[in-house]
């Protein structure tokens, strides 16, 4: 997702930065100044050799931490420690501790089989589904959870913002096995966050051949309980009513444009770590979805252009020879090509205002969502994109990696069809100019960055939301731009989210960071690569350096946030910075840290290790430390888990016989390296890094000695940037001019 207001959130920037110290800071030992001068400077390379022995990375955790002790007069970072069902998930073989999956890993499968129609004149949409669920954990279920998301729209739903209420989704009938099942009668509960543990069903479920609905989850008792490797059938009858635009962000209808997201009740996920997540939709952090195959067929009135998840069956009976001339011309040529025009809906035109309904039919295997939109006021641009070589070939050669269960491997194409629906209005301007140009941009950009785009389509659609965009597979449903470069930063975004977490399926509602601030880094590689930075206009988000000034700012108004938050929980006016841009950063600076090969193979090796999987974030910091070779604990605890700044200072810069003494200062919490930039009078410029080691051992100052001659006349800290440095102002000392004339 992204939203407009990705803009810096209201922070009063002129809190003195004093106030940014967090409780857990600890007394400044001024014991430490300069006791540990290093007389041997180490350059950077230096620090990349000797990795850390590749230890495991992330642990189990103590009953207490010790090093929550303080010894040091700093707070020093911890170990990453596992949660207990991380840990458990490791001794069951189903995770390591290498960031690969685990010998044992399973993940749930669902195929579902819904027919839809959409009655634009009463405002509902109606379904007929049948789930098949297969349950490929070793354990027995009693009982499985739906999600039945419309309900953020129900009154009495809880919802951490304002949304209209339509009544949610309104069940006609539930049945398992074939048999009916009834509405329980149950005591009501609190919805809760917490995951229930493996095989344990939570507390004051129903019985089975029962059914209870709380806000937007389901759960459902079954008659006979659901064995390892069986499969049970449930069929659902249901309808709702799209709600109004704005809706809840995602989906919903604008009079013209109707879009279907978070439709159709859709199992919750069952995991290997933490068993069934239930955590409900509150119409503010994202989602969590087992991959799944579809066979969907919609129903339209005739006037309607529908696109969707999957691959369209039926061309031939929706589509004239004329549109299906015109795709097959986007599609060969790379030409944009003007599917259905304005004149399409004239009155003999395919689109013409005329009775009838059509039905789309569209399926698609081993994916996590399905989604569509319809309408009878866009006009359909098409194009194609070729992302060069296929999945499988991508995924030979890549250790560990087998044919993930996720993706369809007989599906992937060399050549994407990329379609642009929107509206000739003057709001959405800069769609008729890049719509269809900037979605294939970005499948290409990203697919050379991270792996080849896996699927037959992407589509992107304009309309009903007022701020930003959202993804859904295959799709994204977006806001009119009038402004091309935000349009094209937005569509970069959202199409971003095809690999993470589209592919590579994290928890987003727990650990938003995953999802969001590995798509807002991708961003800011896939719009510099084809605008190029320095940029004017578009979005300060969608760049390397907007996103630094989002986030620096916002830390250094007091206002740092850890990532490893719920996003139910978090204050929603950091979510966007901290989740999106702070990750972003410290991505960043974790690829100056670790070089830009290393840190691309990391991200790539993490990724495609999870296509089609449940990465938890130790997965993550696990992939990079053995890509790495190194041990980044204190790397994944600072940046991750505490709410910690970077701010590295100059102290004084003294001659002293034949050399120069310069000090270095950490004033902010968080520890890095500290690379310095020494300029001399004849023109040449020493570069120098302070091992991370030095604040790691309880330094908050340390002096690096360095020759007298050739006269040093500048040092500076990080001059290029790399680190999120809170406070620039007291990085740079600068020898002072000789004086020339009286002085004063
Ligand atoms: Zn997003």
């Amino acid at each position: 997702m992204s939203r407009a207001a990705d803009a810096s959130p209201a922070i009063d920037t002129s809190r003195p930065p004093s106030a940014r110290r967090p409780p857990t800071s600890g007394r400044v030992p001024r014991g430490a100044a300069g006791s540990g001068i290093v007389a041997a400077m180490l350059a950077a390379a230096c620090l990349l050799a000797g990795p850390s022995a590749a230890r495991a990375q992330s642990r189990p955790a103590p009953v207490t931490d010790p090093s929550a002790t303080l010894e040091a007069g700093r707070p020093l970072p911890g170990p990453v420690y596992e949660t207990p069902e991380f840990s458990r998930a490791v001794a069951r073989g189903t995770r390591t501790r290498t960031g690969r999956p685990g010998p044992r890993y399973w993940i749930q499968h669902a195929r579902y089989r819904i027919d839809a129609r959409l009655d634009p004149d009463s405002g509902r949409v109606t379904g007929r589904e049948t789930v098949w669920y297969l349950n490929r954990s070793p354990d027995t279920l009693s009982r499985v959870a739906v999600y039945l998301r419309q309900n953020v729209f129900a009154p009495g739903s809880p919802r951490l913002n304002p949304a209209p209420v339509t009544g949610g989704l309104e069940l006609d009938r539930v049945a398992a096995g074939g048999a009916g099942a009834a509405p329980a009668e149950l005591d009501p509960v609190p919805p809760s966050h917490a995951a229930m543990p493996i095989t344990e069903a939570p507390p004051g479920l129903p019985d089975p051949g029962r059914y209870a609905v709380r806000g937007t989850v389901m759960w459902l008792g079954l008659r006979r309980p659901l064995l390892p490797d069986d499969s049970v059938r449930l069929e659902l009858a249901w309808s709702y009513r799209p709600a109004p635009a704005p809706a809840d962000g995602r989906e919903g209808h604008d009079g013209g444009v109707w879009y279907m997201g978070y439709w159709y009740p859709q199992m919750a996920v069952y995991d290997d770590v933490e068993g069934w997540v239930t955590d409900p939709y509150l119409d503010w952090a994202e989602f969590y979805m087992d991959p799944a195959d579809y066979d969907v067929r919609l129903t339209v009135p005739s006037t309607f252009v529908v696109d969707a998840t999957g691959t369209l069956q039926n061309p031939e009976k929706v589509l004239s020879a004329a549109v299906r001339d015109s795709l097959a011309a986007a599609r060969r040529t790379g030409r944009v090509v003007r599917v259905v025009t304005p004149a399409d809906r004239e009155p003999g035109g395919s689109f013409s205002p005329g009775g009838g309904e059509r039905t789309w039919h569209f399926t698609v295997r081993g994916i996590r969502d399905f989604s569509w939109g319809a309408s009878d006021t866009w006009v359909w641009d098409a194009t194609r994109a070729l992302v060069g070589g296929s999945v499988a070939a991508a995924r030979a050669g890549s250790e560990g990696w087998s044919v993930a269960p996720g993706v369809d491997a007989g599906s992937a194409p060399d050549t994407v069809t990329i379609s642009s629906f929107y509206r000739l209005t003057d709001a959405a301007s800069a769609w008729r100019v890049g719509g269809a140009r900037f979605t294939r941009d970005a499948i290409e950009r990203l697919s050379d960055w991270l792996w080849p785009y896996p699927w037959p389509h992407m589509s992107s659609m304009e309309g009903v939301l007022d701020s930003g965009g959202m993804e859904y597979p295959m799709m994204t449903l977006m806001q009119p731009w009038a402004d091309t470069l935000s349009l094209a930063g937005d569509l970069m975004h959202e199409t971003g989210h095809m690999w993470f977490p589209m592919q590579v399926g994290s928890n987003e509602k727990r650990f938003p960071w995953m999802d969001e601030g590995l798509t807002q880094f991708d961003v800011a590689q896939g719009m510099r690569a084809i605008y190029g930075e320095p940029r004017e206009g578009g979005r300060p988000n969608d760049s390397e350096p907007g996103q630094r000034r989002l986030y620096v700012d916002t830390a250094r108004a007091g206002h740092e946030g850890t990532l490893m938050g719920h996003g139910d929980r978090y204050p929603a006016s950091l979510y966007f910075v901290m989740y999106y841009d702070k990750t972003a950063q410290v991505l960043a600076a974790l690829r100056s840290l670790l070089g830009e090969e290393t840190f691309h193979r990391g991200l790539r090796t993490y990724g495609r290790r999870w296509v089609g999987r449940h990465p938890y974030p130790y997965d993550f910091f696990n992939t990079f430390d053995e890509v790495s070779g190194r041990d980044l604990s204190w790397f994944w605890r600072t940046w991750f888990y505490e709410p910690w700044s970077l701010d590295q200072a100059l102290g004084p810069v003294r001659t002293e016989g034949d050399s120069v003494a310069i000090t270095v200062r950490d004033v902010g919490l968080a520890p890095m390296p500290v690379r310095l930039a020494v300029s001399r009078a004849d023109g040449s410029v020493q570069r120098l890094e302070v091992p991370v080691d030095v604040w790691l051992g309880g330094s908050r100052e340390h002096v690096v000695r360095v020759p007298a001659r050739p006269d040093v006349v500048k040092v500076e800290i990080d001059p290029e940037e790399r680190f999120p440095d809170i406070d620039r102002s007291n990085q740079v000392w600068a020898r002072p001019q000789p004086a020339t004339s009286h002085p004063r």
